[in-house]
This record gives C-alpha cells, structure tokens and sequence, in this order.
C-alpha cells in the first residue's frame, strides 16, 4: 500500500479539497500510510511585486499554514499529517515536493469544480505527466 500521500491543496477552491481529502485520509487508514498537505503560493511576477507591500509573503505563508491546519482538524486527519506550503509555480513545486518527501502517491483533483468539460486541468496534467510516483486523479 502507499505510505506516503500528498495531497495538494489549491485553497480558492476549497470545496474541490474536501472530498480530496477524506478519499486519501481513507487511502492513509487502509494502509497505515501517511498524509502530506500542499499549498502552493503563485508567485507574483517581479514588476507587479515590487508595488506590494513588504511581509505580504510572511502574511500569504502563514495564511495558508493556518487554512491547511484548519483542513486536519476539520477532517479529523491524524496528527502525523505534515503541513507545508511553499512558494513558486504550483506543479513544480508539486512535484518537488513528491521528490523530497520520497512521496509514493499524489492525490489531486482534475479541475476546479465547474470545469467538468475538460479532461483535466493545467496543473493535474502536469503532475500526471512528470510525476515519478503514482498519480491519482479524482474527478
Ligand atoms: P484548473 O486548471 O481547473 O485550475 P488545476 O489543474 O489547476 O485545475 O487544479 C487541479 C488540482 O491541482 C487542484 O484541485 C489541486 O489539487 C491542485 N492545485 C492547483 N493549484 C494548486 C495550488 N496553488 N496549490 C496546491 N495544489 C494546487
């Protein structure tokens, strides 16, 4: 079985995160594996980010640190269940991810809901091809 789950987190979609969720904290439980929750903050474009006001990453940091918190005591998840947000391009850091936390399943959902008609979205299809574990697709 998987014993280590990611499951990343696009958190202006939360909605889509829930049934994410307790599908892979059921897929945890079956197989004494362990939960990975992933935010990724886009990063902003330099000339754009100039004009921002200085600690705006520090306050986006710990905005999604506290929204995923929120997401483990919601759904019950163990208390093994890591946390990690990071900066950058959200399937790059995906995936890198994946690769530094010698991740053996990604669970991620195809679209934002409201998006059906397309097989699968820019992030999922990215994860889906590059990935060097088990992708998992829920739809
Ligand atoms: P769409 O193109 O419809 O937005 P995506 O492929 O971007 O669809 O999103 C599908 C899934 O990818 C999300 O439900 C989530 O699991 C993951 N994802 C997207 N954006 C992020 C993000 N910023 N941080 C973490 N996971 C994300």
């Amino acid at each position: 079985m998987f014993k280590k789950i990611l499951v990343p987190i696009d958190l202006a979609h939360i909605e889509k995160s829930s049934l994410l969720i307790d599908q892979a904290s059921k897929f945890a439980e079956q197989g004494d594996g362990e939960l990975v929750l992933l935010n990724v903050i886009p990063e902003i474009s330099g000339y754009i980010a100039v004009e921002l006001p200085s600690g705006l990453d520090e306050m986006a940091l710990s905005h999604s640190k506290s929204e995923l918190q929120a997401l483990v005591k919601k759904h019950g998840l163990a208390p093994s269940t890591k946390i990690k947000v990071k900066h950058g391009t959200p399937a790059n850091e995906i995936l890198n991810v994946a690769s530094d936390e010698h991740i053996d399943l990604i669970m991620i959902a195809s679209h934002k809901p409201g998006l059906s008609d397309y097989l699968l979205g820019s992030v999922a299809a990215k994860v889906v091809r590059h990935a060097h574990c088990t992708v998992m697709v829920l739809r």
